[in-house]
């Protein structure tokens, strides 16, 4: 038996693992194991039976996407970078103490002494660049595909930096060799090496504070049911959820998920469906009434049919939009790579001329070429691959100290330029759960007691409006609790009638309502009304509904001052939504939308060329954070959007997303100064390379080349840690 892991495309809920796993495990000679978590099958099969192709085809068969065999040294190459990391800085010690030892008057080891055995030298250094090359093979790969393709980057200018070097020196080594000619001064091998080292070292560090893996899946895992009760002739039974076939009868209690799409057959019940709709009160659900699978079921029995099942669902259908919004977002131009594209035809362009004039200057061809090479030689700095990911990762620094885990190293090269900002309702600028935001007062009791007792009341009720009382502790004994359906409660409390419920309560119990004017202003600013009455007196009036959270309406008055369009988008109905929007003075409201209307408000926002933050919590809103051009999500939301996001805002507080656009802003600054510094001294370099200043006696050496190298590195890293003060 041969043993294989194939990478899955398209699993996104457990009764799509069962049903690879059963199909691969019917086959001859086939014993998999699937895991929807990492989306692989371990399969051990039988070689004389079945090839890798028949594995990916009964993949495809069972209705998912073999993406092939899962290419474990390919992960471990990566898991080893930051060991490769300090090797190379060792061999780049040893190789700048052989090249400088001499100009720095240390003590120099005999044999490889630079004057008396240049041979020696010259050689040793040879030797150990040539690790270096290697190491930096996809950067020279990727930056002579970049310029064949007439799209120069950074790679690039690398590659042409340690190409002439390491070329011109190869070539004055074999003259050295074979001529006996001194021209142990023209060697740059450790040039090639130490941007080599020093670009590794950059993508290192802008790797690290990369986004983590997305595990988008394992949270849907956890929000579809593994199991469900189905209704047959012999009673209710328990199955697991890849046995839900079309139209089987489910059944879900209080407390329960709903296991698949369908449509309620009989019963009653408020259900909580919040993480697709964004309708912060449960709705109440009755016969003919969709459901979705992943609900949860507060109050009442229901019976329904099974309609989409698995890969159909909409729960596979958000993470779908989410994977092909993450996979089609295009990257950003990196400031570093789109400096290159204009360095690498100027440079180009200049050591050309260079090499031109020397000819008509009537020089020799040896002259005139050597000059070329020394041009490209000096101008790649070293520090250029540092420049960004110095001032990205101080910048990240910064941002965590504050709450904000910028997940995505490309994020505060972006933030500052976001134009418009959108933001979802529940969850996100509310709470998203039902608080208790108004309390009329008309007896002698304190508010707290109150409060007290209706939550000794509510506490018994498994309606949604209970909720908002559940953080005030009920501390009296509760008798004869009555729910009057469609109205509110009764109970019994220190010998006194207490009743709470809508208005229809005061006409149950036969009193007047003196408070019209109050419940009519308390509705208009989004309320739930809640009437407290003790025997016939209403002692008080409660207002309950989703609270705008801290710092929600100050952020937005900023951020518009900042110049920015606010945007809200919710799944909730459109009365709530205005309510909340004109409070916050949002500029434009869009109420509800479901998941992918979302994804595309986003989407022609974008291809209307504005650059847009997505602010959002839930599951809902994760294609939407995908697509976006930054996507923020609040830590208390759901893992799917912290997946999908590339900021978490640890504390909930949304005023922090005006320091993440300035501590982007001061990046961005702090990145073009590297970059500046970066290439400063190489442009110095330029015009010595190019001969300029021979008649005074100086040119090129690898002391200058050296020299100007280490300067541009220790301004970068400077310059980059004053991001901290
Ligand atoms: P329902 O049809 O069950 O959603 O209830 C209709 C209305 O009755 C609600 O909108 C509330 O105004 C009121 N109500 C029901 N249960 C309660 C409760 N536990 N506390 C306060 N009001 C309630």
């Amino acid at each position: 038996m041969k043993k294989v892991i194939l990478k899955i495309e398209g699993m996104s809920c457990s009764a799509c693992q069962n049903r690879v796993e059963k199909y691969l495990n019917k086959q001859d000679g086939v014993n998999a194991s699937v895991n929807l978590v990492m989306a692989q099958a371990l399969i051990k099969y039988d070689e004389e039976k079945v090839t890798l192709n028949d594995l990916d085809r009964f993949v495809e068969e069972s209705g998912y996407k073999s993406l092939g065999v899962y290419n474990k040294k390919e992960e471990e190459k990566k898991d080893n970078s930051k060991y490769y990391l300090i090797s190379y800085a060792i061999l780049t010690v040893v190789l700048m103490y052989i090249s400088m030892s001499h100009m720095l008057e240390l003590p120099i080891i005999p044999f490889l002494h630079m004057t008396r055995h240049p041979i020696y030298y010259a050689i040793t250094l040879l030797l150990l660049t040539i690790p270096f090359l290697i190491y930096g093979l996809d950067i020279i790969k990727s930056g002579i595909g970049k310029m064949l393709h007439k799209s120069p980057n950074m790679d690039t200018l690398v590659t042409i930096g340690v190409l002439a070097s390491f070329i011109y020196s190869l070539a004055n080594l074999i003259i050295i060799i074979t001529q006996k000619e001194k021209l142990v001064e023209h060697l740059y091998f450790e040039s090639s090496a130490m941007i080599i080292y020093f670009t590794k070292l950059g993508r290192f560090i802008d790797k690290k504070s990369k986004e983590k893996t997305k595990e988008a899946i394992k949270e849907l895992v956890q929000i579809t049911p593994s199991s469900a009760t189905i209704k047959t002739e012999d009673g209710e039974k328990e199955i697991t959820i890849d046995k839900v076939k079309k139209d089987d009868i489910l059944i879900c209690k209080p407390g329960m998920k709903i296991a698949v799409d369908g449509t309620i057959m009989s019963g009653v019940a408020h259900l909580d469906e919040a993480f697709i709709t964004g309708e912060s009160i449960p709705s109440k659900k009755s016969t003919n009434d969709k459901v979705i699978a992943g609900s949860i079921n507060i109050d009442g029995y229901i019976e329904y049919k099974a309609e989409k099942i698995g890969k159909d669902s909409t729960i596979s259908e958000i993470v779908r939009l989410v994977v092909e919004a993450t996979n089609t977002k295009a990257p950003i131009a990196r400031i570093a790579d789109i400096v290159s594209s204009y360095f690498v035809p100027a440079i180009i362009i200049i050591a050309i001329l260079t090499f031109i004039t020397y000819l008509l200057l009537g020089k020799e061809f040896n002259e005139a070429i050597i000059s070329f090479v020394t041009v490209l030689v000096v101008a790649c700095p070293c520090a250029l691959g540092l420049a960004t990911p110095l001032a990205v990762v101080v910048g990240e620094g910064v941002s965590a100290k504050k709450g904000i885990l910028v997940k995505d190293s490309s994020t505060l090269e972006k933030a500052y330029k976001v134009d418009t900002i959108v933001f979802d309702k529940t969850g996100t600028l509310t709470h998203g759960n039902l608080k208790i935001s108004e309390i009329e007062n008309y007896s002698d009791y304190s508010n707290k007691k109150i409060l007290n007792i209706v939550s000794s009341i509510e506490n018994k009720s498994t309606h949604p409006i209970a909720r908002a009382f559940k953080e005030i502790t009920p501390d009296h004994n509760v008798s004869k609790f009555k729910n009057i359906p469609g109205i509110g409660l009764s109970a019994v409390i220190n010998n006194k009638n207490i009743y709470v419920g809508n208005n229809r309560i005061l006409k149950k119990i036969g009193i007047k309502n003196k408070y019209e004017e109050t419940e009519k202003k308390l509705i208009q600013k989004g309320n739930s009304i809640i009437y407290v009455i003790e025997n016939k007196t209403i002692i008080a009036i409660i207002g309950v509904k989703d609270v705008v959270r801290d710092n929600a309406k100050k952020t937005i008055k900023k951020l518009k001052i900042m110049n920015k369009k606010i945007i809200m988008l919710s799944g909730d109905n459109e009365y709530t939504s205005n309510i909340i929007g004109k409070y916050l003075q949002i500029d434009k409201v869009i109420a509800k939308v479901l998941p992918k209307e979302k994804e595309k408000v986003l989407n022609d926002l974008i291809k209307n060329n504005h650059k847009v933050m997505m602010v959002g919590d839930g599951i809902n809103d994760a294609p939407a954070l995908a697509t976006s051009s930054v996507g923020v999500s609040i830590n208390s939301g759901t893992d799917i959007a912290a997946d999908s996001s590339d900021v978490i805002l640890m504390n909930d507080d949304l005023s922090k997303i005006i320091d993440l656009l300035n501590i982007s802003k001061k990046t961005i600054k702090i990145i073009k100064q590297n970059l500046f510094w970066a290439f400063f001294y190489n442009i110095l370099m330029i015009p010595i390379a190019i001969g300029i200043l021979k008649p005074v006696g100086i040119s090129i050496t690898p002391i200058f080349a050296s020299l100007s190298m280490t300067i541009s590195s220790l301004t970068v890293v400077f310059n980059s840690l004053r991001l901290k003060y």
